[in-house]
């Protein structure tokens, strides 16, 4: 691995993501601050370079082959207070954001705590927990596209729904987002914060490299109930394992390849699809070069 004047040649994205998978990234950069990225993005323009944004890694299942361009990792985390309104760098973490509003005795946000990843994940992804979702608590988000050019957009216009956004297959980049809570104190939101983690250790493998839930889950149902049901508990395909303790869950029990990953979800989706005539459509998204 040589580094370069721009970022990391070859870096393998195995060491950035939650379930520990994925083959290299040409270019690597890593940024962490607002100069630092609108700076990677002109530099990746130049260079006729395609960008894909990485923020936690915590939905993404990157193939064996890895990710042609550069892959621009968000370390900008910054946040500021103004009521009970958080403006967050899309770098920060949303646990950050969970606690500055805890610190500050900001309600409503408590449910961020135990969400990995980053701002700027969950805007594009609408991340959600424990009954709350981000289009909840938005107000409205900063965003820029590879030209360098900035505008922004309030919580309404940004195509909201259960695990999707407008900014799904765009080449939109979230710069920032302001989250809105209400009225409270500080005891409460760490109260709330306890349980909720608390309830997360008890049903879902933490312990295990994985990415949260695999599919999502159908209308009035749960994909993981189904996915029991079609007797997949502990079913592998290499080094994939549909988890025994939440079977909405697919961990890395070996060295799974990401082929061995997409293997697995295929089965879980046909096994549900013959026996329940359930489509299940996958959560973690798929990205890199695939066969
Ligand atoms: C143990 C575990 C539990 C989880 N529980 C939940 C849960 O309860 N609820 C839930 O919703 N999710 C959950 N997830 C999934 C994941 O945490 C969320 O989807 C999260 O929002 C992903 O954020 P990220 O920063 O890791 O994004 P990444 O995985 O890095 O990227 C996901 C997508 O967001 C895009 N993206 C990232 N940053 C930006 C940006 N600045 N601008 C534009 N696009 C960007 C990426 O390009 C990619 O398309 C869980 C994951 C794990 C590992």
């Amino acid at each position: 691995m040589t580094v370069g004047a721009f970022g990391v040649r070859d870096e393998p994205m195995r060491k950035h993501t939650s379930l520990h998978i994925g083959g290299p990234a040409d270019v690597f950069v890593t940024v962490a601050s607002e100069r630092d990225l609108v700076g990677a993005i002109g530099v990746a323009r130049e260079h006729e370079l395609p960008v894909f944004m990485l923020g936690g890694g915590t939905n993404l299942l990157v193939s064996d082959r890895g990710i042609r361009g550069v892959v621009l990792q968000n370390n900008w985390n910054e946040t500021s207070v103004e009521g009970f309104v958080i403006t967050a760098a899309s770098g920060t973490p949303m646990a950050s954001v969970a606690a500055v509003a805890a610190r500050n005795g900001i309600l409503g946000l408590e449910w961020m705590a135990t969400v990995p990843g980053t701002v700027g994940g969950a805007v594009h992804g609408n991340a959600g927990a424990f009954g709350s979702e981000t289009k909840d608590v938005l107000v409205d988000a900063d965003l820029m596209d590879l030209n360098g050019g900035r505008w922004s957009r309030g919580v309404a216009e940004l195509g909201y729904a259960y695990r999707t956004s407008s900014l799904q297959g765009t080449p939109a980049i979230v710069v920032r987002a302001r989250f809105r809570g209400t009225s409270g104190d500080r005891e409460t939101a760490v109260r709330r914060i306890k349980e909720i983690a608390n309830e997360r250790m008890a049903k879902q493998p933490l312990a295990q490299p994985n990415t949260g839930s695999i599919f999502r889950n159908p209308p009035g149902d749960h994909a993981g109930r189904l996915i029991e049901a079609a007797g997949l508990k502990g079913a592998t395909v290499g080094g994939a394992m549909v988890s025994t303790k939440h079977a909405n869950f697919i961990v890395n029990v070996g060295d799974a390849s990401a082929n061995d990953v997409r293997d697995l979800m295929r089965r879980c989706q046909r096994d549900v699809k013959q026996r329940f005539g359930v489509e299940l459509i996958p959560e973690v998204e798929l990205v890199g070069e695939w066969e």
